[in-house]
């Protein structure tokens, strides 16, 4: 039985929304006297004197296209960064509640619930990054509300066993986040399709990453509509401003194709580079990937990676991270970046 009243914090129940000079009026308006902007319009250009739609509803209607989901299935957010704070901020009471996560995986998780003072479990993933269904389910506690994960995992960069997900979500009364922020370049079916079944479900993607839009900052939660209308509840109302809201709709509209053509561009790429970095001979292991990036066991990660930097070249070091000991986790670049990449562990010499 789903009871989201008794997951949600009273406080959140209890607050009334701000509500925006351009929501509360209804009819047909011609004259804007209402948001105190300024009519006259910016030196920068055109089309930014007006405070953008807090809404969504044009760019919600080509995402609900696009997934075959619902408006009210959709929240949209300053990256999906935003989404994860706003579920911290929903279901967990500060100084009390608990989320788990599975290390090793994606940062903003337990930077999220420390700034908002709430306690992390870890239950590792197993050695060969698998989730561990009865260690998950035995961290479990009444004050136990969020559970993450993320699949493709970062920094692991594999998928997650989509039966196992479903199993832990059958037994657990809380909210379970599935981050799907490198869904499409895996060979495998979005877990979107599942939050008609699962009420307990939000699943987070984001413009970041196959649709090469990061620095717009605009992530997606999906989940039933009364999750989502308790984040559009308490987000601030102008989230995501009209020029994210212009550039994504615009991308969306010119149609799935260019992004599918980079996406396979990419996966492409990423087995060319670990062929190539297979033949190098400072990397021991490229893991399985199912995202856009590598995890690499080098023979000395930290060395590579100053040595990479000192020629001009970042990867991110994920050596401290559990199960990922002398580990680099490198991003698929264009062809010419990573022909660069691998020359220079090729001038690498062993310290
Ligand atoms: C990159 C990434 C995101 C994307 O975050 P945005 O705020 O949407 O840019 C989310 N989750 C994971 C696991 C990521 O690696």
């Amino acid at each position: 039985m789903f009871d989201l009243g008794s997951l949600v914090r009273s406080n959140i129940v209890r607050v009334k929304p701000y509500s925006s000079a351009r929501s509360e009026f209804h009819g047909a308006a011609e004259v804007f006297l209402d948001a105190n902007e300024n009519a006259f319009g910016s030196p920068a250009g055109v089309g930014l004197e007006r405070y953008p739609d807090p809404g969504q509803a044009e760019l919600k209607e080509l995402i609900s296209r696009q997934k075959s989901v619902r408006h009210d299935q959709i929240f949209v957010g300053n990256g999906s960064d935003e989404a994860i704070d706003l579920l911290f901020r929903i279901f967990c009471e500060p100084g009390r509640d608990e989320a788990i996560i599975l290390p090793p995986t994606y940062g903003m998780y337990s930077v999220a619930a420390g700034i908002n003072d709430v306690q992390i479990r870890e239950v590792s993933l197993t050695a060969d990054f698998a989730i561990d269904a009865d260690a998950v389910l035995a961290a479990v506690r009444p004050v136990t509300k969020l559970i993450f994960f993320c699949s493709p995992n970062n920094p692991t960069g594999n998928l997650m066993d989509a039966a196992t997900i479903r199993e832990i979500a059958a037994a657990f009364h809380g909210i379970i986040v599935v981050d799907e922020a490198y869904i499409d370049f895996a060979d495998s079916a979005p877990f979107i399709s599942e939050i008609g079944s699962i009420p307990t479900l939000v699943v987070l993607q984001t413009f970041s990453k196959a649709w090469g839009m990061a620095g717009a900052r605009v992530g997606m939660a999906f989940a039933n509509a009364s999750i989502i209308a308790l984040m559009d509840r308490i987000k601030p109302p102008y989230n995501v401003s009209s020029l994210a809201q212009m550039a994504v709709s615009e991308a969306c509209r010119s149609g799935e194709t260019a992004t599918s053509e980079t996406i396979e561009m990419i996966k492409s790429e990423r087995e060319r580079l670990r062929a190539m970095l297979t033949e190098t001979q400072v990397v021991e292991t490229v893991f399985p990937s199912d995202a856009n990036f590598l995890l690499t066991r080098v023979i000395d990660a930290k060395s590579i990676y100053r040595f990479l930097l000192s020629r001009g070249v970042v990867v991110r070091d994920r050596s401290d991270v559990p199960l990922c000991q002398n580990c680099l986790r490198i991003t698929v670049g264009t062809p010419q970046e990573n022909d660069r990449l691998i020359a220079e562990l090729n001038n690498y010499v062993r310290q």
